[in-house]
């Protein structure tokens, strides 16, 4: 194998898919349809709108919304300012109240913690061991005053997989409203927007093989339409809510991911789960394997496993397999060295948050990258401990007893 062959990181980005690829290049030179969506006096501008309302209609018939119910951003990032900024803006006299998690991306932390600054309350939940919240926790913090409740579908460092159906329920039972972060869940588990109680939710197509650069956020319109202040004045696109000239190339390019990703979801979620499971099967047998995530594969997406090694730290494991493009928590948490702020949330001890390797999987993964992988881990595991003083100092003490059984199915056919 040469240098980092094997991608195992999709829930950091994933590679374009060709065929998406092929349908950007179409929308850029002079040969294809450049044109300025919002020129209605010629068929430059009129071809341009028309790919761009084809491909809404795409990402609509995804999520199993109406199409005027997407609007375009730059990514999950400007999709999660954009419900959150745009709601506590919007409904500032009905309260000032937001409820959200201390496991959600950076991209929904960051945008509460200066929310606080401008004089919002913020209620932090913690999940339990599991990664699960508690309806009993989040009744007890919802209040009159709170607006809108920001919880994360599948978290993007342990896979954990929250039941959006019946956290909804609750809490437009007491008049709040729901916005998801469904950038790891968009494409690869089943959404559909008319049963869910979903109000907003955000999605990037760098997380289901489309391009870097572009996203959408659903905001519900009906029965009622979700009100929200725009970050962005300019030339009133997208009915005023996000102005800016439509990077067509990149909206087209979404819109035939998420009509691959429809398509082909049943059959790859299949495939990949099976993968990640043989993964699971061929490493949990090593001493001192903790699965730091939901024991039940219907709480797991099936492409995310993360695992922590007890005696070993991440970046040592990481180090000695330059072949094996692997995370220790999210690409953010990363760059900055520091131990996850998901598995802090989730009471997970300092050796098991600094021992933790995050395993996702996807499209283009093979069986053959997954018992390379296998393989090279079982053996750098063993090799790390046996030069390593913290495995040493406890004798047997390290052996996993997990305090609830992992009940994931065995793969029944491992080729
Ligand atoms: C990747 C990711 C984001 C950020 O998406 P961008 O499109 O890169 O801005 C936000 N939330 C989650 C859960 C993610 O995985």
């Amino acid at each position: 194998m040469t240098q980092q062959s094997i991608y195992l990181d999709y829930a950091a980005t994933t590679p374009v898919d060709p065929r998406v690829a092929r349908s950007l290049i179409r929308y850029l030179t002079q040969r294809g349809q450049f044109g300025n969506p919002s020129s209605s006096t010629h068929a430059f501008g009129r071809n341009a709108a028309r790919a761009v309302e084809t491909a809404r209609e795409r990402v609509a018939a995804l999520l199993g919304a109406d199409t005027d119910e997407i609007i375009w951003t730059s990514g999950a990032t400007e999709a999660n300012n954009l419900a959150l900024r745009g709601v506590m803006h919007a409904y500032a006299r009905k309260g000032r109240h937001l409820i959200t998690a201390k496991t959600e991306h950076k991209a929904v932390l960051d945008v509460c913690r200066q929310l606080e600054r401008e004089g919002c309350t913020v209620t932090w939940l913690d999940p339990e061991p599991d990664g699960l919240f508690s309806l009993q926790q989040l009744a007890a913090v919802l209040r009159p005053d709170t607006v809108l409740v920001s919880l994360m579908h599948v978290n993007n460092e342990t896979g954990v997989s929250q039941d959006l159906n019946t956290l909804g329920t609750l809490i437009h039972s007491h008049g709040a409203l729901l916005h998801v972060d469904a950038a790891q869940s968009a494409g690869k588990l089943p959404l559909d927007l008319r049963i869910l109680p979903v109000d907003l939710l955000s999605v990037s197509a760098h997380k289901l093989y489309g391009p870097k650069g572009i996203g959408a956020l659903y905001a519900r319109r009906r029965p009622t339409r979700v009100r929200l202040e725009p970050l962005l004045y300019g030339g009133g696109q997208e009915r005023g809510l996000r102005a800016g000239t439509l990077p067509v190339h990149q909206i087209v390019a979404m819109g035939k991911a998420c009509e691959i990703a429809l398509a082909e979801m049943g059959i790859e979620q299949t495939r990949i789960r099976k993968w990640r499971d043989w993964l699971w099967h061929g490493l949990r047998d090593l001493e001192g394997v903790e699965l730091n995530g939901h024991p039940k594969p219907e709480h797991h997406s099936p492409n995310i496993l993360n695992l922590s090694f007890s005696g070993i730290a991440a970046e040592a494991l990481l180090h000695a397999l330059p072949e094996i493009a692997l995370a220790t928590g999210s690409a953010c948490n990363s760059a900055h060295h520091e131990p996850s702020h998901v598995l802090r949330a989730m009471g997970h001890d300092l050796m098991r948050m600094r021992s933790a390797i995050r395993f996702s999987l996807g499209r283009f993964t093979t069986a053959e990258e997954i018992e390379y992988t296998i393989d090279a881990v079982a053996a750098t595991v063993i090799r790390l401990r046996a030069l390593s003083p913290m495995w040493e100092a406890s004798p047997g003490g390290l052996k996993q007893h997990p305090e609830h059984p992992v009940d994931w199915a065995a793969p029944s056919n491992m080729v």
